[in-house]
């Protein structure tokens, strides 16, 4: 079963249901012959951003299970069994075209219904910025390369993890009042040698100003690593993960849990860095994607 109705024409697909969805902001969506209506809420459909999908159903619903991006989506019914909600990244490199979304829907009457979503992820260019570091942060000496690979190796690990169970709830705080500089996606050259894209967002913060927990998590990681100088990792579940970087020091242990606005550590400069400022990555089930855009979905307006 298909939720819209396409039509191609010279190349450029024109789909009533997006027509439906541009006006949805008015109307509530309208359900199809199979009581259900499917949107999104995002920034933009573009590499590293979050996108929120809705189900709406007219019976309620038992279970939501979503494929994207070759992966799981998980859904959960927001306050009434008639709507649910899943998170989706879309990777920074992600590139432009149409991605479904693949979903499985049963009702609690027993109905199976299936359906899909189109996310048509339009082309970002990000800038380039030319820093100049100390130069073991550009070519580290050899005795520290297998320091290096131990951690990335470590690090990769756990952001292929999915816990199964959700942790965040409701919406997301800014881990520091200060400002964030438009730095995700960035390519930086460092003194003259190109490096991997940034994945994550830098927030002014003089040093020892407290981090703090946008959301419920687990401490997965709080450890001092090469480059990214004083770490902790958080797991908020369902392959979610928050990942704090250059703090002066930590005050969380692996294995504790934290609530939203929980401090659990102050910014720093440790690592790799030019000054003192807090970086955050986000992941979504292994998408690198720009936690100002799960702040615009998850307005952070009530927290801090
Ligand atoms: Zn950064």
């Amino acid at each position: 079963m298909k939720i819209k109705i396409c039509f191609r024409n010279i190349g450029v697909v024109l789909c009533l249901g997006l027509v439906m969805l541009a006006l949805s902001s008015i109307a509530a969506p309208q359900l199809n012959d199979s009581g259900l209506a499917i949107s999104h809420e995002a920034r933009a459909l573009q590499p590293g951003e979050v996108v929120l999908l809705t189900v709406r159903s007219s019976a309620p619903i038992q279970s939501v299970q979503g494929k994207a991006f070759g992966k799981d989506v998980f859904f959960f019914p927001d306050g009434e069994a008639t709507l649910w909600r899943g998170l989706i990244g879309i990777d920074l490199g992600a590139s432009p075209k149409n991605y479904p979304v693949q979903l499985a829907i049963t009702r609690l009457d027993g109905k199976n219904l299936q359906a899909h979503y189109d996310l048509v992820v339009k082309d970002k260019s990000f800038p380039t910025r030319r820093i100049t570091v100390q130069e073991q942060y550009v070519n580290p000496p050899a005795e520290e390369l297998e320091r290096i690979q131990r951690e990335d190796k470590k690090v990769a690990a756990i952001f292929a993890t999915v816990s199964p169970e959700r942790q965040w709830a409701g919406n997301f705080l800014r881990p520091v009042p200060g400002e964030a500089t438009s730095s995700f996606g960035v390519r930086s050259i460092l003194n003259g040698q190109p490096r991997s894209p940034h994945s994550g967002t830098d927030f002014r913060g003089e040093a020892g100003t407290p981090v703090k927990a946008p959301n419920t998590g687990k401490v997965v990681l709080a450890d001092n690593l090469y480059f990214s100088g004083n770490v902790v990792i958080l797991d908020h579940g369902w392959g979610m993960y928050s990942y704090f970087a250059h703090l002066s020091r930590f005050i969380v242990s692996e294995g504790d849990s934290v609530t939203p606005g929980q401090i659990i550590g102050y910014v720093g400069a440790t690592g790799r860095v030019t000054a003192p400022h807090l970086h955050w990555s986000l992941r979504l089930a292994g998408a690198r994607v720009d936690p100002l855009s799960l702040l615009a979905v998850f307005s952070d307006t009530h927290g801090n």
